[in-house]
């Protein structure tokens, strides 16, 4: 089973929580022991797990992933979004959550974010659920 997230972004860099969208799935597919994997098919997008009880970490990480790869920093790709696809390579296209008693393992802090680094978009994050 093959699930999908569509995740509409509204700035050039974002970071959108799908904590409850992922858990819908979760709960959905009825596996009480397994892994879950979110994938985006995204060359300048990415995904993440941080802290979701204040925004201002989600805010703060964007802002620093800016400073550190600046847009229009004499990069060599033509499309010139080449800081896009350097912030999706630094935080990754994929993570993988354990899901234990039907829900997902997280900490108490912690929220899955979908990544934008090219926005504004309409995105995709692809999720597999497997049991064991
Ligand atoms: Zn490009």
């Amino acid at each position: 089973m093959l699930e999908t997230i569509t995740v509409t972004t509204h700035s050039r860099n974002e970071m959108v929580e799908i904590t409850s969208k992922v858990k819908e799935i979760v709960k959905k597919a009825g596996v009480k022991e397994g892994i879950c994997v979110l994938y985006t098919p995204h060359t300048t997008a990415a995904i993440t797990i941080n802290e979701n009880a204040d925004p201002a970490v989600a805010h703060d990480i964007t802002d620093f992933l800016n400073k550190l790869v600046p847009h229009g920093a004499g990069y060599k790709h033509a499309e010139g979004n080449a800081d896009s696809h350097i912030k999706s390579t630094l935080v990754a296209p994929s993570i993988t959550l354990i899901i234990q008693g039907g829900e997902l393992v997280l900490g108490t802090w912690q929220g899955i974010f979908f990544c934008e680094y090219d926005g504004p978009r309409t995105r995709k994050v692809y999720v597999k659920i497997m049991e064991g």
